[in-house]
C-alpha cells in the first residue's frame, strides 16, 4: 500500500511535467490501494493559491485523477512547522544564526576568490556568546559534518552525496517563516508518504530533505525522480513544444485518455505497448520501471495517439464532446453517418468540429487555390451537368447511390473522375481534400447538394 502525493508549487496552471510526475504518483497509490494526496506548496505565493488550486483540480477532473482527503495548504500550517523548528533547537539539531547578509556576501567572495564552493562556514553552530544586537537571526538545522548522505532513489540507483556538499542550510528566515526543504520533508512525513515520485530537478533537494527526517526522527520513503521531458529537439521543452497548460491540451481537442496513454508512455514502457487504458496502466505500472534517461516529446505520437481513442469513442459521448467545439450533433439526424466517417479521418475533436461544420454549412467562400486548380476546361459545364444528373436522379440517399451516379456520369461523358471531382469538391466544401463526396451528398442530401453547386456556378458567372 503505497501512500504518494503530488505537491505542486502554485504557479498558475498545471502543465504537462506536472500531470505526469501526478500520474505517476496516482498510479501507484491506486494500483497498490494506498492513498494519493494533494498538497499545495504555497509558503511563497500564499496569495494566489486559491486560484492555482482551482485550476489545478480542474484539470485533474478532466483527466480524471481523483485525491485522498482535503487538499493540504503549507499556508495553514505555519504553526505546525514552527513547533518543529522550536523542537529542533531545544533539542540542539538546530541554532540561531546572527550572520548579516553583507557577511554572508562576503564570506561567499572569499570563497570563491579561493576557488572554494560558497557555503556557511558554520561559525554560529556551536555559539555560545551574547548574540550581537539589531540582527534578526535566521535558524539553521545542523547538518553532518563529516561522512555521506545515502540514499537509494528508485530510479537512479544509489545516490552519495559528500556531507561536505550539504551545509547548516537555513529552515527559518529572519522573520520566522520555514523553508522549502523543511517544509516539504515534515509534510510528506506526517501525510504519511511512503513514496515520493517527482522530477529529478530535486534530486539535490533531497539530501537536505534527509537531514530534516533524521533531525526530527521520521522514517523515510522511498524516493523516485523521474527525468525531465524534452522537447522534440533534445532541449528543454519549451511553451511551444507541449511545456504548456494541461487544459490547452483539452481546448486543443484531445482526449484525456490519449494524454494520459502519452504521458504515461513518456518515461514508462511496458514492452513494446503503445496503447494503455487507465486499467491496463494500474496493472502494469511500477515506479521501479520508470526510465532512468530523459524522454522526448512526440507531438506525432500525441496526435497518433488521439485518433486512435477518438476512433474508439462511442458515438454519443463523442457527439457530447465535439458540443465543446461548438458542434451540436445530438439530434441531427445523420449523426451516425457524420460521425462514423469523421472518426477515422480526424486526429483532434477541434479537426473533427471542423471538418464535420464544412460539410455541415453552405461554403461562405472558396479556396482560391483550389478554383483555380479545379476549374480549368469544360469544369463548369460537367458540374452543371452533374447538378441535372442529380435532378433527375431517382432514389438517392446512400452515399452508395450517389457513389453509382457520380460512376455513371465519368461514363458517361468518358471523363477522368477528377474533372468532375475537384469542382465538385469545390462546390460542396469550399476546397479540395475533405472527405469522400459521395459520403458528404448523402449527408447534406439532393437538394442541398444542388443549391451548392448552383451558387458556385454562380459566383463563377459574376
Ligand atoms: N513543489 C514542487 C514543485 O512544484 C514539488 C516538490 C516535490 O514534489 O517534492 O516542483
Amino acid at each position: 500500500m503505497a501512500t504518494t502525493r503530488f505537491a505542486p508549487s502554485p504557479t498558475g496552471y498545471l502543465h504537462i511535467g506536472g500531470l505526469r510526475t501526478a500520474l505517476y504518483s496516482w498510479l501507484w497509490a491506486r494500483k497498490t490501494k494506498g492513498a494519493f494526496k494533494l498538497r499545495i506548496e504555497d509558503t511563497d505565493l500564499a496569495r494566489n493559491s486559491a486560484e492555482a488550486t482551482k485550476k489545478i483540480v480542474e484539470a485533474f477532473e478532466w483527466v480524471g485523477l481523483d485525491y485522498d482527503g482535503e487538499v493540504v495548504y503549507q499556508s495553514d500550517r505555519f504553526d505546525l512547522y514552527k513547533g518543529y523548528i522550536q523542537q529542533l533547537l531545544d533539542e540542539g539539531k538546530a541554532y540561531y544564526c546572527y550572520m548579516t547578509k553583507e557577511e554572508l556576501d562576503r564570506l561567499r567572495e572569499e570563497q570563491m576568490a579561493r576557488k572554494e564552493r560558497p557555503r556557511y562556514d558554520g561559525r554560529y553552530r556551536d555559539f555560545t556568546g551574547t548574540p550581537p544586537s539589531g540582527v534578526d537571526p535566521v535558524v539553521r538545522i545542523k547538518a553532518p559534518l563529516e561522512g555521506k548522505i545515502v540514499f537509494d532513489d528508485g530510479i537512479k540507483g544509489t545516490i552519495t552525496i559528500d556531507a561536505s556538499e550539504v551545509d547548516d542550510f537555513i529552515i527559518a528566515r529572519s522573520d520566522g517563516t520555514p523553508t522549502y526543504n523543511f517544509v516539504v520533508a515534515i509534510d510528506d512525513a506526517l501525510m504519511g508518504m511512503t513514496d515520493v515520485i517527482r522530477g529529478d530537478d530535486h534530486l539535490y533537494n533531497t539530501p537536505k530533505q534527509i537531514i530534516v527526517y533524521e533531525a526530527l526522527g521520521f522514517k523515510l520513503p522511498r524516493f523516485y525522480h523521474v527525468p525531465m521531458i524534452l522537447g522534440p529537439d533534445g532541449k528543454k521543452l519549451s511553451k511551444r513544444h507541449g511545456a504548456t497548460d494541461v487544459m490547452e491540451y483539452k481546448a486543443q481537442g484531445y482526449l484525456p485518455e490519449a494524454l494520459l496513454n502519452f504521458l504515461v508512455r513518456l518515461g514508462w514502457s511496458h514492452g513494446d505497448q503503445e496503447i494503455f487504458s487507465v486499467d491496463e496502466m494500474l496493472e502494469y505500472f511500477d515506479p521501479a520501471d520508470i526510465n532512468s534517461s530523459a524522454s522526448q516529446y512526440n507531438p506525432d505520437k500525441l496526435l497518433w495517439l488521439n485518433a486512435h481513442y477518438i476512433k474508439n469513442t462511442p458515438n454519443d459521448k463523442l457527439a457530447k464532446l465535439l458540443e465543446e467545439f461548438g458542434l451540436y450533433l445530438l439530434s441531427h439526424d445523420k449523426r451516425e453517418i457524420l460521425l462514423d466517417i469523421f472518426k477515422e479521418r480526424c486526429k483532434t475533436l477541434k479537426e473533427m468540429a471542423e471538418q464535420i461544420k464544412e460539410v455541415l454549412e453552405t461554403p461562405e467562400s472558396y479556396d482560391e487555390k483550389a478554383l483555380k486548380k479545379a476549374f480549368k476546361g469544360e469544369a463548369a459545364e460537367n458540374l452543371k451537368a452533374f447538378a441535372q444528373a442529380l435532378e433527375e436522379a431517382d432514389n438517392l440517399h446512400l452515399p452508395s447511390d450517389y457513389h453509382t451516379l457520380l460512376e455513371r456520369f465519368v461514363q458517361e461523358r468518358e471523363i477522368g473522375f477528377g474533372k468532375i471531382g475537384m469542382p465538385l469538391r469545390v462546390a460542396l466544401i469550399g476546397r479540395l481534400g475533405g472527405p469522400d463526396l459521395s459520403d458528404v451528398m448523402s449527408i447534406i442530401g439532393r437538394d442541398e447538394s444542388i443549391a451548392r453547386i448552383e451558387k458556385l456556378l454562380k459566383s463563377l458567372e459574376g
